[in-house]
């Protein structure tokens, strides 16, 4: 695999990356780490000769604490994120889901932005985002706008982003005191081929709101909100409520063809993964109330 031929271009302002990459069009490709796009050429699936590279621009970089949550500039790498006191400060579980992402060299270079714009399905990022309620920053055609994780990706490799558009950042939102997030995967290759993640906020034991993420197996991330189905539950009406729902769930969540696991290995694991990620994130909530949203995260 031999890589071909490019011309580097280092904008240093997002204003002027954002020009370039329009001006270029299907001949220019941004790249913030490089992980997946210098892969994705050296197979050929990618014939820019052009890359624009994106580190340096200062907007893109940074985690800063503010009130309500925390910025992640889109050039954030993996292993930032992980050592964050800013991040494990508000929610611990975001810093351990970015521990759990491939290996220690692609953390140190792969970045949040460059993940969820390759919008590779096999992914944990956009499922997390979307449980805890986070908003992707965007540069659209010369103006700042906001979207939803399971919004930003619209299939397989493809974002709602057009050439000359980028991702600034993320907000994530501080989770409420007795809220608890648990990001479960199930790594069958190299890539985990099942992510889910639940957002639970109790009282007393009993569910106040509840959202679940399930990526992966699908082209997008679903993002189901529970919170009127579950809320007041606790205890065995609980569990029987998240079994019913679930099940549901499994059997009607789009799948994509041609995976290597049958549909049925496929949906029963959503299953499995979908109760665990409910059922952990009550019995945490109800336990942690009061403290910042703890871990509940880990290979299935
Ligand atoms: C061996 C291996 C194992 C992996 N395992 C996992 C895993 O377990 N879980 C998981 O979630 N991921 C996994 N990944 C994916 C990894 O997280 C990504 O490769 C990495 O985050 C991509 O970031 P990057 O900065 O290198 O992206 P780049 O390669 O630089 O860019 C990727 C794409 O995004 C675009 N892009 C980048 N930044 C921006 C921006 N700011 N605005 C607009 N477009 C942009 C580029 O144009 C390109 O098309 C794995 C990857 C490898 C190689």
């Amino acid at each position: 695999m031999k890589l071909p031929q490019f011309e580097l271009h280092r904008p240093t302002s997002v204003d002027a990356a954002a020009r370039l990459l329009a001006d270029l069009g299907d001949d220019g490709s941004a790249f913030s780490g490089g992980t997946e796009l210098l892969l994705a050429m050296k197979l050929g699936l990618i014939k820019s000769r052009h890359l624009v590279d994106l580190k340096g621009l200062p907007e893109l970089h940074g985690i800063e604490l503010r009130p309500g949550g925390v910025w992640i500039g889109a050039g954030v790498t993996h292993a930032e994120i992980e050592a964050s006191p800013a991040v494990r400060a508000i929610l611990a579980p975001l810093a351990v889901m970015a521990s759990q992402i491939a290996n220690m060299r692609v953390r140190a270079v792969g970045t949040i932005g460059g993940n969820l714009c390759f919008a590779d399905p096999n992914s944990d990022p956009a499922t997390f985002l979307s449980a805890v309620g986070a908003r992707l920053r965007t540069w659209v055609r010369g103006e700042s706008r906001e979207v939803a994780p399971e919004e930003f990706t619209v299939g397989p490799y493809q974002t709602v982003l057009e050439p000359g558009d980028l991702l600034l950042g993320v907000w994530v939102p501080t989770p409420p005191p007795s809220a608890n997030v648990v990001h479960l995967r199930m790594k069958i290759h190299e890539r985990p081929s099942v992510t889910v993640a639940a957002m639970v906020e109790a009282s007393h034991g009993e569910v106040v709101a509840a959202r679940l993420a399930v990526g992966s197996v699908g082209p997008k991330v679903l993002q189901v909100d529970l919170g009127e189905e579950l809320r007041g539950l606790g205890g065995s009406a609980y569990s029987s409520r998240v079994g019913a729902l679930v099940a549901l769930l499994a059997g009607s969540i789009p799948l994509l063809p041609e995976r290597p696991e049958s549909p049925e290995y496929q949906r029963h694991l959503v299953r499995v993964l979908s109760t665990r990620a409910l059922e952990v994130g009550l019995a945490a909530a109800t336990s942690s109330a009061g403290r910042p949203a703890q871990n509940g995260g880990g290979e299935a």
